[in-house]
């Protein structure tokens, strides 16, 4: 939990943006629990305006979510113009931040939406097109964002290899198959690390399930922006969960599905993309999920095996072909 009575800090120190109404907030569902934060839905009592209020844990001698929550609603505010008059994309509108003792409350207009995946599931061939053609356009527009110029910055290559070989170097040297995964990111990343790439602002945490939509809007989710970078290390991140996700369907069906839904993300997103520094990206991250569940404990290792794996696997290869 957050510490906070979250409906009596609001009725105490945040007023409806709407109706101007104080003390009027009531919640709507049970609070839920994340990492770093909890996230509260509140309605106004008298006008029926609808906002999320988004708790820091705390500050710790070792972690400042409180200050990450704040840097988050600020990146949110500095977004605004990018979106403005936009029916069909944007972000979570910000109404307010308040920081209390340890904590940060960040509230935001809710935004009645459902997770990308599980709206894809619903829909025909032409839905899940349309749906993730939007989210691709979506991501061109945040990069699009208050562009700082064109950083020429590459993909910097040595250093991701650096950082693999660091982190999971040991894990990757004692299986054959992610030695050989290796081993072909080092290569070609050396040959790719030539190649003149701008900079953008990078999301940070692309992936379907930080994405919401209705039927006639795209709101895109915890938007970091803390770095630049290749667009490919969001576009790479997007691509993989999405190949872990299951957009309904079995067997060839559900190949079909995935396929059309990356061809239609690629497709919004618009920009020449070129796909072998974008599957090479995708190895990367795969690797590093690879990595980061084996070492966590058994059952996680069983999820490295089961999940993480094959996508390695089918990255590797579809890299492999490119070159
Ligand atoms: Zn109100």
């Amino acid at each position: 939990m957050s510490g906070l009575d979250i409906p009596e800090v609001l009725n105490t120190q945040f007023a409806c943006t709407q109706c101007h109404a104080n003390a009027g907030w009531v919640r709507t569902a049970r609070p839920t629990m994340r990492q770093n934060s909890s996230i509260h839905r509140l309605q106004c009592a008298q006008c029926g305006a609808r906002i999320v209020a988004k708790a820091s844990r705390g500050r710790t001698a070792d972690s400042d979510d409180c200050a990450e929550l704040r840097e988050e609603y600020e990146t949110l505010r500095v977004l605004q113009p990018a979106f403005a008059g936009c029916a069909r994309y944007g972000t979570l509108e910000p109404l307010g931040f308040l920081a209390i003792a340890n904590h940060g409350v960040m509230i935001t207009g809710l935004f009645p939406g459902e997770e990308l995946e599980r709206h894809a599931r619903k829909q025909t061939a032409t839905g899940v097109y349309a749906t993730f053609r939007s989210a691709g356009v979506w991501l061109r527009k945040l990069h699009g964002a208050g562009a700082d110029g064109d950083v020429r910055q590459g993909l910097e290559v040595g250093k991701r290899i650096d950082y693999l070989k660091a982190t999971y170097g040991s894990a990757f040297a004692a299986d054959r198959k992610l030695r050989s995964a290796c081993e072909l990111f080092v290569r070609v990343g050396r040959d790719a690390d030539t190649l003149a790439i701008g900079g953008v602002r990078i999301h940070g945490d692309f992936k379907p399930g930080n994405m919401l939509c209705s039927a006639t809007r795209y709101v895109g989710l915890d938007i970091q922006r803390a770095t630049t970078g290749a667009a490919v290390y969001d576009l790479a991140p997007f691509v993989n969960h999405l190949w872990l996700a299951n957009l309904g369907g079995i067997g060839a069906r559900a190949r079909r599905r995935h396929e059309l839904a990356e061809t239609a993300f690629l497709a919004g997103f618009g920009d020449a993309i070129d796909m072998r520094t974008l599957r090479w990206a995708q190895l990367y991250f795969s690797l590093c999920y690879w990595g980061a569940y084996r070492q966590r404990g058994a059952l996680d290792a069983v999820i490295a095996h089961w999940k993480m794996l094959p996508l390695v696997e089918k990255t590797a290869a579809q890299l492999r072909a490119l070159t």
